[in-house]
């Protein structure tokens, strides 16, 4: 290798593979297609080894990252993902969605002068071999305890809540509303992004250390937290934030106007893109219109393409500069040929004989930044116009259900119905019962939940020790 090329290759990371844009709007397989053996070794070389590492201070769970990436760059796959599971339970999930440009990554020593390494694809390619090469969970049980935990909820939080609650011996029974366990995993984030088969297989895992998994159970309904710390010694709520907020703007009842979670629920979940063959169906039209500029949006617009929209847009009320979803979706979905109508807002929505037609929208420009530290869009005067669809998406953000928090006697709340917890171990206002996730954050990333998991099973325990 020349000096010239040895420089390149240290400042430029290994590109992805992925499927060609034109042919993956129209399927719903994975769009990133991985690193092969040869690449993912190419990239781990770039790893500086730094003696301070940085990475691992961005990561939320701390993965032994330089650890786990020399291990790669060695050949040592086996080692490189028994590494990362002294942390995760989900790296395969991890790997594919975790917003590392803004934690791992971000704080990596190379990104200061060049790319940084390519720490999520590496975690990704690890757990990836694990899950092709090996067969089975190869955690090691130890007696049980004899303790009963019920865990409400089987998204990230729930998940690996009963994961480090399982490895010290304690029996482990999950109550999932939905009729699969997974939470967002399955039924929000599409396949194209994360295939169904990975989240399967992680749980699997689960049932064959002996976690009990009981679907179609809400609880709050069939029954209620009370009853279960009756029989159960201590009690994880992970229930995420999956109630739908609207603009409040005329015409959101009107057929052909979906929240983004109903959407993504019916095509993820329920299948809708084989109707009639699965019993749900889903209204696409030529033209669909997705309101809002988060993850939730940019999965919405590309799921409404693959399932034969025309045309597809984003209608953001900012400029692109201020769109929370991350940057590589956003370019994915540009690929794709996903319009963005930016600076616009809805104020309403026309329907015809109860079908939306149009939605009437205004020009913003921005003013003065908010409480966010972004610029707030301000209305321009007379600039109304009307874009025709047939599909309206609302992908403005989700709160908390109230169902399971209203049925639990003297279980604090905050102002929006958030459970409240102390920050270190997830206790609640009630002795055993625990929480954490998006329903104690509100809707924040899989990586913050399963940290939430991790941090109470580690209290869980403590407190069943001393009871
Ligand atoms: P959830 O994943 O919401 O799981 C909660 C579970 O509890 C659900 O299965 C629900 O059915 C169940 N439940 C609710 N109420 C009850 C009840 N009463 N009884 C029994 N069960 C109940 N984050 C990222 O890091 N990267 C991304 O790319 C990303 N993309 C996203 C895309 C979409 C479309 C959405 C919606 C979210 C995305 N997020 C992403 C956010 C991330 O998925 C969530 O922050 C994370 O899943 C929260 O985990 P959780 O375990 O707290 O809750
Ligand atoms: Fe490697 Fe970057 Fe972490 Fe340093 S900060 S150890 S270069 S991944």
């Amino acid at each position: 290798m020349t000096e010239n090329n040895s420089k390149e290759t240290i400042l430029t990371r290994t590109p992805i593979p992925e499927q060609d844009p034109a042919k993956r709007r129209s399927n719903f397989d994975e769009v990133a297609l991985g690193y092969t053996p040869e690449m993912a070794m190419k990239e781990a070389a770039r790893c500086l080894q730094c003696k301070r590492p940085l990475c691992i201070d961005g990561c939320p769970i701390h993965i032994p990252i330089p650890q786990f990436i020399k291990a790669i760059k060695e050949g040592n796959f086996e080692k490189a993902i028994g590494l990362i599971k002294t942390a995760s339970f989900l790296p395969a999930v991890c790997g594919r969605v975790c917003p590392q440009e803004d934690q791992c990554e971000k704080n990596c020593t190379l990104g200061k002068k060049a790319e940084p390494v390519a720490i999520g694809y590496l975690e990704r390619f690890a757990a990836d071999y694990a899950m092709q090469n090996r067969n089975g969970a190869d955690v090691k049980i130890p007696k049980p305890t004899g303790k009963k935990i019920a865990i409400v909820g089987s998204g990230p939080a729930g998940l690996t809540c009963a994961y480090e609650l399982a490895r010290l011996g304690h029996k482990i029974t999950i109550f999932e509303a939905l009729h699969d366990a997974g939470g967002v995993l399955v039924y929000g984030i599409p396949e194209f992004r994360l295939p169904k088969r990975i989240v399967a297989h992680e749980i699997n895992l689960l049932n064959e250390i002996g976690v009990e998994i009981v679907t179609n159970a809400v609880v709050g309904k069939l029954i209620t937290i009370d009853e279960i710390m009756e029989e159960f010694n201590a009690c994880f709520i992970g229930t995420g934030a999956g109630l739908p907020k609207f603009m409040g703007i005329e015409g959101e009842n009107l057929n052909g106007v979906y929240s983004a979670n109903e959407f993504l629920t019916r095509a993820n979940l329920m299948k809708a893109y084989a109707f009639p063959e699965y019993d749900t169906p889903i209204k696409i039209g030529k033209r669909v219109a997705v309101i809002g500029g988060g993850n939730v949006a940019m999965d919405a617009v590309r799921t409404a393409l693959r399932l034969g929209a025309r045309e597809a847009m984003i209608i953001y009320r900012r400029s692109a500069n201020e769109m929370p979803a991350r940057k590589e979706e956003i370019h994915h979905a540009f690929e794709e040929g996903v319009q963005f109508e930016l600076l616009t807002s809805p104020v309403r929505i026309i329907g015809e004989d109860g079908w939306v037609k149009s939605v009437e929208c205004v020009r913003m420009e921005l003013g003065e930044p908010d409480k966010s530290g972004r610029r707030s869009p301000i209305a321009v005067k007379g600039s109304e116009f009307k874009i025709p669809v047939d599909v309206v998406i609302i992908a403005i953000g989700t709160g908390a259900n109230p169902i399971l928090p209203q049925s639990t006697r003297k279980l604090a709340l905050n102002k929006c119905g958030y459970i409240i917890v102390d920050e270190e171990t997830g206790q609640t206002s009630r002795e055993g019962i625990f929480a954490g996730g998006d329903i104690v954050t509100g809707s924040a990333t899989v990586i913050l939940a399963m940290g939430a998991g991790k941090k109470a099973a580690k209290a869980i325990h403590e407190y069943l020790m001393h009871i």
